[in-house]
């Protein structure tokens, strides 16, 4: 009987099938930025434990990942390959793979008798290898051309940081393989602990010289990254062994190394593929409350008194256990770290930029009045969009109604107060209509003003007003016209508008008028 694509993808969260059709020694696109290849790389670099925990991996990634590492990799550099199993039940992952493996000398295979989770799987792999670094990668990733000498001189000039090799994006279906959207990026996170990839900021733009230069990040991805081998698990301690199943590890390491004496860097000319599962295809023991558990472990270790801004954002975790984290104060305590102010205003301060833990004051909100028709700004239909002005209803004056929207602090134009539905103008054109785009949070076309003086909605980058169409029906459409001093129909009351937000914006966009 043929297998359905969704049974193909069960089991691991990728298309099994399709992987076990791809070569073990395929080519993958050399998606480094050019002037790469012309880097010349120190003659003496530190080798390498390379440390692959797998839990009920399929064969033919694991497979991949550890051909891909040979085939890209200068052989005097690869101390050694360490697979750990973290207590696999498929078989073919026991004497299979150690047959299939024992042809590469360089492989060892670690077996844990007890299921012990990712983070302590590492852990158990770095105190079992014996290389000068340890190269951690993920049981599903293919290396690309040259990518190791990159990440091993950033430890030959500097034992304390830690660089990140670029994570390709391999296809959970069809095993493509292409960038991440967006490159230049740097790794942070909102209040709840998610993983959030955010443009690099000023000072790192000046710090570099070129795009193929390291990148400082904030917070790294979680599972490909080199580390010296003394430093990470002799003075850091590795990670904090009181970590379960998954999760929370990166933001462990991340503000160790930053807030305890080291850096952290992701590395533009070194670049890993990984293949991003569709969903967790493995038990959590435990079950899901783990993964809150280990936030709460790292946030109650190194966030001092912003830990509450977690905690308000994750209300119902306040009060839970967490275990005992003494060794972990310890250890800050012995490495005199510097304090969570200290990370958020010298490492990070992109991160208060793009997510607020409180979030500031919206430029104005409420029902919008047509001032000269007494008619309200309605919203018809929020996909195909359509906007009007008609009687204003109370029931749709309400948050959540057809007649309530906010200028919000990203300073876009909003249905109601936290949809993602943004007003966008595109076109330029004036006699041309808004329409509804998903917020994006990059002003451009979604940036819009109140201007509380003359009473208009202005769109800077059109430099075009919001107006009601001719005519006189409580049904008028809405256009976009030029901005005049004294236009009935381009003016507004908000409901609620804030004037220190506001006065700011318009000092920055200046209302054009056409007369
Ligand atoms: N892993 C492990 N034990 C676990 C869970 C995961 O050894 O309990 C391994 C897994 O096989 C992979 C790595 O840890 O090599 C990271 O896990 P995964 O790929 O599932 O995480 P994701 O990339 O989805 O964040
Ligand atoms: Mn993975």
């Amino acid at each position: 009987m043929k297998k359905t694509e969704r049974e193909d993808t069960k089991a691991n969260g990728f298309n099994q099938r399709v992987s076990e059709l791809v070569s073990l020694d395929r080519s993958i696109p050399d998606i480094r930025n050019a002037r790469c290849k012309d880097i010349k790389y120190l003659a003496k670099l530190p080798n390498a434990s390379i440390v692959i925990p797998f839990h009920n991996e399929a064969m033919s990634t694991l497979q991949r990942t550890v051909h891909s590492v040979l085939n890209r990799s200068p052989p005097e550099l690869i101390h050694e390959i360490i697979l750990v199993d973290d207590f696999s039940d498929r078989d073919f992952l026991k004497g299979p793979l150690d047959a299939y493996m024992a042809r590469f000398p360089k492989v060892k295979i670690i077996r844990l008798d007890q299921r012990e989770g990712l983070i302590r799987t590492r852990l158990i792999g770095g105190k079992k290898a014996t290389g000068d670094v340890l190269l951690y990668l993920d049981s599903h990733c293919e290396a690309n051309v040259n990518w190791l000498p990159p990440l091993l001189e950033r430890i030959a000039l500097n034992h304390r940081c830690i660089p990140c090799p670029m994570i390709d994006v391999i296809g959970n279906e069809d095993f493509h393989y292409e960038s991440q959207a967006g490159d230049i990026m740097r790794g942070a996170f909102d209040w709840e602990l998610y993983y959030k990839r955010i443009p690099i900021n000023d000072a790192e733009r000046k710090r570099r010289s070129h795009d193929s230069d390291p990148i400082r990040t904030p917070i790294m991805a979680g599972g490909l990254f080199a580390v010296d081998r003394k430093y990470f698990m002799d003075e850091l301690g590795g990670y904090d062994d009181g970590l379960d199943v998954w999760g929370g590890e990166q933001y462990d390491l991340s503000f160790k190394v930053w807030m305890c004496g080291g850096s952290m860097e992701e590395v533009p000319c070194s670049r890993v593929g990984h293949v991003y599962r569709k969903f967790m295809s493995y038990s959590v023991p435990g079950g899901p409350g783990v993964i809150n558990r280990n936030l709460m472990r790292v946030v109650e270790t190194w966030m001092g008194e912003w830990k509450e801004h977690f905690y308000n954002h994750k209300p119902y975790l306040k009060g839970n256990k967490f275990g005992d984290i003494s060794k972990q104060l310890a250890l800050k305590e012995r490495l005199q770290c510097k304090n969570f102010t200290w990370f958020l205003t010298e490492v990070a301060p992109d991160i208060l930029q793009h997510y607020p833990p409180v979030e500031p004051d919206p430029g104005a909100q409420g029902y919008l009045k047509h001032i000269e028709s007494g008619l309200c700004f309605t919203i018809i239909r929020a996909r195909t969009t359509e906007f009007k002005i008609q009687t204003c209803e109370s029931r749709d004056m309400r948050e959540g109604g057809r007649q309530y929207f906010t200028l919000s602090w990203h300073d876009d134009f909003r249905r109601g107060s936290k949809s993602k539905d943004c007003i966008d103008f595109p076109y330029y054109q004036p006699g041309t209509e808004p329409n509804i785009y998903p917020c994006h949070g990059g002003r451009g076309n979604q940036l819009w003003t109140y201007n509380q003086e003359h009473k208009l909605i202005y769109h800077p980058v059109s430099k075009l007003c919001l107006a009601s169409d001719t005519g006189t029906s409580n049904n008028r459409a809405i256009i976009m016209t030029k901005c005049q001093r004294s236009n009935a129909a381009q003016k507004w009351d908000f409901e609620r508008a804030y004037a220190k937000v506001l006065g700011k914006l318009n000092r920055e966009n200046p209302v054009k008028f056409s007369s």
